[in-house]
Formats: C-alpha cells, structure tokens, sequence
C-alpha cells in the first residue's frame, strides 16, 4: 500500500526515518515471528509522509498505518508538537490465494483493476480515504471475493430439499388451472402488474381460511395480535439481513421533495392540460426511497423489541400480524394467484429461550396438520430447505448435522393437479416456518432476561398461496368442497351479475 499522512506541519528539520527505526516490534505483534507488516518505502515532502507498507495475511497495511499514526503522533508530539491530520492511501494492491477457481471473472465497487488467474485474484486500489480503511472495507472486500466465487458454484445446483413429511395422495376435483376459471366467473379480476381484485366469492374463500387461522392456530397457541408497518425503511432491512439481497423484488417508497403546492403546480397543469400523468416531471420531483412496502412481514415488527431486555414472564413472545399485504415485484408476465406482486398474508413471530423456539414451532406444525388434513383435506408435504436467510444474505449451505433441521426452514408444499403428475410437476410452497435462530434477536439487540440466548422464529401463512391450492384440488363446485370447510364457510355470498 502507498499512502501518505499529513501533518499538522512541515517536517523540516526533523528525521522521520530516524523515528520510524525505533518502531520495533509494532508491526508484528499478531503476526507469527517475521509475518507482520514492513514499510518497504518512505519519504517525506513538506508536510507529508509517504510510506509504503507491504504485508502477509496477518497485519494489514490499512491497520499497519494506524499502529504508525499512534506511534508517529506520540514520538513527533511530545518532542516537535506535531500531530497526523489524515491518512490517505493512493494505491493498495492485494493479491489473494482463493479457495476455488472463479468460474467467471466480475468486477468489485472500489476495485479499480481485478484480474484472476487460476486461484489467484490480483486486485488494485486507488484514492482510499480514511473512512474506508478505518471501517475495513479491504477486509469486506476480501471476504466478498470468496463469497461471490463460493455462489457461482452453488448457483445452479438445485436448492437443498429433504422430504419431512407427506400426505397420502388424495384423489382431486379436477385438473384445471384455477385462477383461469376463477377470472372466468369473475371471483378474481387481474388488475396488471399481478395484482388482482377478489370478488365476494374469492374473498369468502380467503376470509374462511383466515377464521381457520385463527380459531385453530392462533387462538389455542395464544398469540396476540399486534399491526406491524407495512412501509420498511433501510434501517430494518439492514437489521434483518434483507438489505443484502432484495433490491430486485423491492416496490419502492419514495416521498415527495416537498408538499408545497407551487412546487407541484407543473405537474397539476401539465396533467390537467393533456390528461397523462406527467412521470418524467415526478421523477425529479421525489425524493431517494426511504425503503420499500414490506417484503417479508415479520422484520417490521423487530423495531419494538429493539434494543431491550424480555422479561422471562412475556416468554416466549407470541405475536402475529395480518394488517395489511407485502409486495414483490415478481417481474412482469401474468401469473395466476399463486405468484402475484401484492399478497395478503398472515405472520407469526415468536421468541424466547432455544427450547421455547423449538417448542412452539413443533406446536405450530402439530396445528397445521389438523388444518390440512381434517378441514382442508389438501394432499401437501413438508421439506426441509436451504435456510432462506442463508440463501438470502448469499451464506451458502447449512453448518453441520446438528443443525441441520433445528435452525432453519420447513416449506409447506401443494401438489397442484393442473400442473401435472405428482412427479414431475413442480408443488407450489404455500407457506413456511422458521425457526430463525438468533439471527433477528442478534440484529435488532434484544436480550433475555437471564441474559443467555434468545432466538425466534416466524411462519408466514400465504392467503393467495392456500387459494390456490385449495381450489386446484377441491375445484370451483362448493358440493364437493370438503365438510369441515364448508361448516366454517357459511351462506353463499351474492354474485355481482354483468350485462
Ligand atoms: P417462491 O419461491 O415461491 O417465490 P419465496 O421463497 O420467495 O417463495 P418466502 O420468501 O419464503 O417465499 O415467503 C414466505 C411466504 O410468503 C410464502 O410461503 C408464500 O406463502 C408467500 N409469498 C411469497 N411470495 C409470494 C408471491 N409472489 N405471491 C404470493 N405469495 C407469496
Ligand atoms: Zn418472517
Ligand atoms: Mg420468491
């Protein structure tokens, strides 16, 4: 690394180099004998000092010239009055031995110049200010070189799934496409951009899953109901680890620069004037998003439990929310309901001492068989994935055995006839449950009151996800919809009739 310190003066008449011999063992300390960090180069001009500094693994130069500021700003005050006004690095050159090959080559933020060669990665950096090398972006940047090559070999390869448990096959209604049936009775209107309206029909059908919800799952587990924002600022996405992945699902906020009415004044004319919303004046017109409509429900609620101590006498917490829907951008094309961008779910969150977390989950499983088998009567299987978070925040595979099916995910899966045979088919994941160790506890700074561990888990319950499935398998024909539904589904609403 070249870098160069400034001054609160000018050097004349003091000799540096001389200072820098009495150095001794500063630059080796945390380094095996002869591994830490030289200064290979120096001189010095007016008020500044320029040193390059070479290094192993151990004691990198950017830490190598702060031990050297300590240093300088001890020796060169008490004697000359002189203290280090900054650090700058003009060019930091890595080279690094990696793991695996790179399957293909890819640039890097900050990376002026990268380039591989077999299982080696050469990279140069240049202007660095003291920012980035007191805040150890060298060392993200490192540690992202390995992360990036360990996807490009995990990419591709099928996510990892296991077989938890399976329903016997059951024998279904039919074999169509249920949401082009559904449009056709007019229970469902697509509104574009996967959003749709459900008439009194479809909407019977989601509100009785949601009285099931609640009077067999969340009323005998006792949760208590909460309402968690539906607008996700950076600051909760940066806690819960979504802001390392999500930006190309994300439906953007933006607010306005200002709520002044002359400033908008264009727009309004324009728009009165030829009758388009004019967007090419709105976009200059707004500000940077402050986040996104909610993307996974359960990390708004975090913020309330942030920074605080449970008592032992609230665990495990047990809260749900289902106030409002969560959007993602699914990338145009017309889906049917079981993928759309705005979806109406219902989350569970749950905390408290490992056993707890493990407990309720398994209570919680216990539950949805119930739903599943006895009043839904659905042919679904459980499987055990590749944690998502793990997945999401680019942290490949699962640790050890032993963790393997306590922290984690369980996919609830549906066969959907109209897709094909059971086979070859791809099931439609209708909800999940976690078990998210202390991953949020971790990143929001919640603490147990006996101040050991505490993890959490959530399940998120897919409206539009059991909307289709039920009505792939049970069909449009409410004499052949399942009893136990039927009991919770009460009189048939009117339809809107069209001319
Ligand atoms: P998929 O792989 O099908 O896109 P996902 O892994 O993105 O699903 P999660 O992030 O695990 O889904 O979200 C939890 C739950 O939220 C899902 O089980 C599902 O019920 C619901 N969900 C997620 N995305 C959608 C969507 N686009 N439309 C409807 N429901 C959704
Ligand atoms: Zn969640
Ligand atoms: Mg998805």
């Amino acid at each position: 690394m070249d870098c160069q310190l400034t001054m609160s003066r000018d050097l004349e008449g003091i000799d540096v180099k001389v200072i820098l011999e009495k150095t001794g063992d500063l630059l080796d300390k945390g380094a095996p004998e002869g591994a830490g960090a030289r200064i290979e180069k120096q001189s010095v001009s007016g008020d500044k000092i320029f040193l390059t500094i070479t290094s192993g693994r151990y004691v990198r130069p950017h830490d190598a010239v702060y031990r050297l500021k300590n240093f300088l700003s001890t020796h060169l005050g008490k004697e000359y009055h002189v203290g280090v006004r900054g650090i700058h690095a003009l060019r930091y050159e890595i080279e690094l031995e990696l793991d695996k090959e790179p399957k293909k080559t890819f640039t890097l933020p900050f990376v002026k110049e990268m380039t591989f060669s077999g299982k080696s990665c050469r990279m140069v950096l240049e202007n660095l200010d003291e920012e980035f090398l007191q805040n150890n972006y060298v060392d993200r940047i490192v540690t992202l070189v390995s992360e990036k090559i360990e996807a490009q070999h995990y990419e591709g390869k099928a996510e990892h799934w296991e077989l938890m448990w399976a329903s016997p096959e059951k024998k279904h209604a039919w074999d169509k496409d249920p949401t082009v049936e559904m449009e056709r009775k007019n229970w469902i209107m697509h509104r574009g951009r996967g959003q749709w309206i459900y008439g009194p029909m479809a909407t019977r059908i989601v509100k009785t899953f949601e009285s099931i919800v609640l009077e067999e799952l969340v009323k005998p587990l006792e949760f208590s109901e909460m309402i968690f924002p539906k607008c996700e600022t950076w600051d909760i996405w940066k806690k819960s680890g979504h802001a390392k992945s999500i930006y190309g699902e994300i439906y953007y906020l933006c607010q306005p620069k200002t709520r002044d009415k002359e400033y908008w004044e264009d727009v309004i004319d324009t728009y009165k004037i030829t009758g388009e919303v004019p967007l090419h004046l709105i976009k200059d017109k707004i500000k940077e998003p402050i986040g996104g409509v909610t993307y996974a429900q359960c990390p708004a609620f975090w913020p309330y439990v942030d920074g605080k101590t449970l008592a032992d006498e609230s665990l495990p917490l047990k809260v749900f929310d289902r106030s409002g829907t969560s959007m993602r951008y699914e990338s145009g094309g017309i889906h049917g309901i079981e993928r759309v961008d705005e979806f109406h779910r219902i989350e569970l969150v749950w905390s408290g001492y490992p056993e707890q977390v493990r407990e309720v989950r398994s209570k919680i499983i216990e539950r949805y068989k119930h739903i599943f088998n006895d009043i839904l009567d659905l042919e679904w299987r459980m499987a055990w994935v590749t944690p998502w978070f793990m997945a999401q925040e680019g942290l490949i595979g699962v640790k050890d055995e032993t963790e393997k099916r306590d922290i984690g995910t369980i996919d609830f899966e549906s066969y959907l006839p109209y897709r094909g045979t059971r086979k070859e088919s791809e099931w439609l994941e209708f909800q999940n449950a976690s078990n998210n160790g202390d991953k949020y506890t971790k990143g929001f700074n919640v603490k147990s009151q006996k101040g050991s561990e505490l993890w959490s888990g959530c399940t998120g319950i897919g409206m539009e996800r059991w909307l289709a499935t039920f009505t792939a398998q049970k069909g449009l024909d409410i004499e052949k919809w399942p009893k136990e539904f039927l009991k919770r589904f009460g009189e048939v609403p009117q339809e809107i009739k069209f001319l």
